[in-house]
């Protein structure tokens, strides 16, 4: 019988760890998980963890959830795959016009891939591709956020500006054009989130008047800056960015990969600025959680110049497992369970208790810019004393949560089904951790 130890053991001769340095383990903690229930995990041994990181923004009604099981159950029994060049199936078919339905029919065209940098990479090529096609190839770099992240494969990596996933990586890198970012966190004292926006903004258009010969797309994370440490920024930042991409003719490309479904309190976070992208990237909770998908949402003009007798004016692009079957399905059960639980709604019942409830946290000394867009939360720790993040997640392990915070930003991101009682363990454990951890 598997048992904690020795999974663990042969893990840790056997497996590559994503973002982790290996040595680490040394002396934190790694996790042996037997199964998964709602919102807990548990290991071999009966202990639970609260999944407070939804495993990495992807699990959004938590783990073995019936619905989705039963969805993906009854796709295996029909086709688990097929070759996506020269054939279709109902379950691509149908996603893709659920969710242009999503987008008013605006972002009619759906390009399936599996993970979120590739989602990324595709949106990139895309947008040159376009502007190759209309005859401006010199449309060739991208402009994007200080404090980006859009994945970490070679394209993605060129629009990410975070130090530590980039640095080892830059020669092989082509930097994007870097624009300020409206996390309010580096506003000027007194100048108020949306002042600072308007200057981010003024900041953008200086950029585009200068550059939109060879910027083909700016692409952001709208409202929220997660793998950045949460920065949080004014849905003003993203109308004005939208006319400004219009009047310069740049595509904006929104990646939703992890704000998306739901995740800043409306299906989509570009809802919010009352604005649409060119080219939108979902991945992470769109399957539920459940199996990788990504996709790439485009607007009609977009596809119309690519369609041509021409292959090569075609876009040149082909993953193995793009638009999987049961991947789909997957997909097409978390979007009927927004609609049948009405999910968007609940949840904001659901995250006006958890600020109650985190009231005492919000008023903790060393607790700085507390803060919450839709069902993400955040605050920095200061001062935060050395290896926090670490010794803060092995801590809180021992409290059966599982949170990373990111430098010394702790933040919350659960599954949209955690309940009164794990909201309290939640907020009043991570209260205990904050006077554990100094
Ligand atoms: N974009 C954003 C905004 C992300 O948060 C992530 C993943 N954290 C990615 C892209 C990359 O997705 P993946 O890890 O699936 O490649």
């Amino acid at each position: 019988m598997t048992s904690n130890s020795n999974l663990i053991a042969r893990t840790l001769r056997s497996v590559w760890h994503p973002c982790t340095q290996m040595k680490l383990h040394e002396w934190l903690p790694m996790v042996a998980i037997s199964h998964g229930h709602g919102a807990w995990l548990y290991d071999f041994g009966g202990r639970r963890f609260l999944d407070a990181i939804s495993s990495w923004w992807v699990n959004l009604f938590g783990h073995a959830n019936p619905r989705i099981n039963a969805a993906i159950t009854a796709q295996l029994e029909r086709l688990e795959h097929v070759i996506m060049a020269g054939m279709t199936h109902e379950p691509a078919v149908a996603l893709s016009e659920r969710l242009a339905a999503l987008t008013g029919g605006h972002l009619g065209h759906c390009f399936f891939a599996s993970d979120g940098s590739s989602a990324v990479e595709i949106a990139l090529k895309m947008s040159h591709h376009f502007w190759r096609n209309r005859g401006l190839p010199d449309k060739s770099r991208f402009a994007c956020l200080t404090g980006a992240y859009h994945g970490e494969t070679v394209g993605a990596l060129s629009v990410s500006d975070v130090a530590l996933f980039r640095d080892a990586y830059a020669p092989l890198l082509r930097p994007g054009i870097t624009v300020m970012s409206p996390d309010w966190r580096h506003a000027e004292p007194g100048e108020s989130p949306l002042d600072y926006a308007q200057r981010c903004a003024s900041a953008l258009e200086r950029v585009l008047q200068q550059r939109h010969g060879e910027i083909a797309a700016l692409i952001v994370e709208p409202l929220v800056q997660c793998a950045n440490g949460m920065g949080m920024y004014e849905p003003e930042y993203l109308q004005l960015a939208r006319a400004l991409c219009d009047k310069y003719s740049v595509h904006l490309i929104a990646d939703e990969i992890a704000v998306g479904c739901g995740r800043t309190g409306t299906f989509l976070a570009c809802e919010q600025a009352g604005i649409l992208p060119d080219l939108l990237c979902l991945s992470k909770g769109i399957s539920g959680g459940y199996l990788p998908l990504s996709l790439v949402l485009s607007t009609d003009a977009i596809y119309e110049a690519f369609y041509d007798e021409q292959v090569t004016r075609g876009f040149l692009h082909s993953h193995s497992y793009s638009g999987n079957p049961l991947a789909c399905a997957a997909a097409l059960a978390t979007l009927s369970i927004f609609e049948q639980d009405a999910v968007i709604e609940s949840n904001k019942r659901r995250a006006a208790r958890i600020d109650e409830l985190a009231r005492p946290l919000r008023a903790h000394p060393r607790v700085q810019n507390f803060r919450r867009t839709g069902m993400i939360w955040a605050f920095e720790v200061d001062p935060a004393p050395p290896l926090f993040a670490r010794r803060f997640s092995a801590a809180a392990l021992e409290r059966e949560l599982l949170l990373r915070p990111i430098g010394n930003t702790v933040y919350f991101m659960p599954p949209y089904v955690i309940d009164e009682e794990q909201s309290a363990l939640l907020t009043d454990r991570t209260l205990e951790l904050l006077d554990r951890i100094v």
